[in-house]
């Protein structure tokens, strides 16, 4: 069985310290996508991030495996090694170039979106005017379906994460998103959306982040209930984990160079609070060792909570990587 996570956040800076990717490991799981950039950092960030995570990976042999294909994750899960990829949030750092999608893809990106939070050229943000998916947008996604990336909508707009899914040839997810009907923030998605996401063969994995789960101090439970809602509404084979977790390390400053507001990227109007008192929490990276029986406690079989732990990631990573 594998236990896949499908998103996770260290710093953006190239001597990050892998030791939090190691404890997912420690709690039984055997992929883990790490992003490497957002709409708002500049594209030198994105790739000095990518080459400082590379050698970290390329350094731990005996750990870390960066990952091409589903059958790289089984491999490595035999090795007893982590499987990584990484993952961009938005297509600003495509700089308006589809044929970038490629280059990304080489360098170990297994999974992007096109917007982050506000609008750009490409697409619509979930915190901003209705946007849908643009004419460049529709040539990205065609870029992303034959590059064989898995395409993520969160943080994508409603209207324009239908746009993409229509678009898209291949199954599309949400990499870290939250039902909408239980809790009510601009970042959660619609029913609506969920059933587009499983009309195209995907996965909702849905996070741990405390605002978007809807309490103060989230435990595997609260993360059980929201994979059993998306279960409920369109079937276990589209229900997912991608926690969200976000590493702070205090002597690495990650902010984007220049004029960066972070206030533009997570509006005060969309409830978001940058005060350190009401910064996110989220479940110990070691709740993935009793997702399962929380799963369970949902009414779910062993089997079907299996699926939510990444066999249903597996299914889709074997259509869209190859
Ligand atoms: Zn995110």
């Amino acid at each position: 069985m594998i236990k896949w996570e499908a998103h996770a956040c260290l710093p953006l800076h190239p001597q990050a310290d892998f030791s939090p990717i190691e404890q997912f490991h420690a709690a039984g799981v055997n992929y883990v996508s790490i992003n490497i950039g957002m709409d708002m950092n500049p594209l030198s960030q994105v790739m000095a991030t990518i080459a400082g995570f590379r050698a970290t990976i390329a350094a731990s042999p005996q750990r870390y495996v960066l990952v091409n294909s589903a059958q790289d994750i089984r491999d490595a899960a035999a090795a007893g090694k982590l499987a990584i990829g990484f993952d961009l949030e938005g297509a600003m750092p495509l700089l308006e170039q589809p044929e970038m999608v490629a280059m990304y893809r080489s360098l170990g990106v297994r999974q992007m979106h096109l917007a982050y939070n506000r609008n750009n050229s490409v697409a619509g943000g979930c915190h901003d005017e209705v946007q849908g998916l643009t004419p460049l947008g529709h040539r990205i996604v065609a870029a992303i379906n034959t590059a064989g990336v898995l395409m993520d909508c969160s943080h994508t707009g409603r209207k324009c994460s239908l746009d993409i899914m229509a678009a898209s040839t291949a199954p599309v997810i949400f990499s870290h998103s939250n039902p909408l009907a239980l809790v009510e923030h601009g970042r959660n998605v619609t029913d609506e959306q969920i059933r587009g996401i499983a009309a195209t063969g995907g996965v909702v994995c849905v996070s741990g982040v405390s605002k978007f789960l809807g309490t103060d101090k989230p435990d595997a439970d609260d993360v059980a209930r929201h994979a059993a809602y998306v279960a409920d509404l369109v079937g276990v084979q589209h229900a997912g984990i991608g926690l969200d977790i976000s590493f702070p390390q205090a002597n690495l400053n990650d902010d984007p160079p220049g004029d960066y507001d972070p206030t533009y990227w997570w509006p005060r109007s969309a409830g978001y609070d940058r005060s350190a008192i009401a910064r996110s929490t989220y479940p110990p990276i070691d709740s993935w060792q009793v997702l399962g029986d929380a799963l369970q406690r949902t009414g779910m079989s062993a089997d079907e909570a299996a699926l939510v732990l990444g066999g249903n990631m597996m299914r889709v990573a074997e259509r869209v990587w190859g």
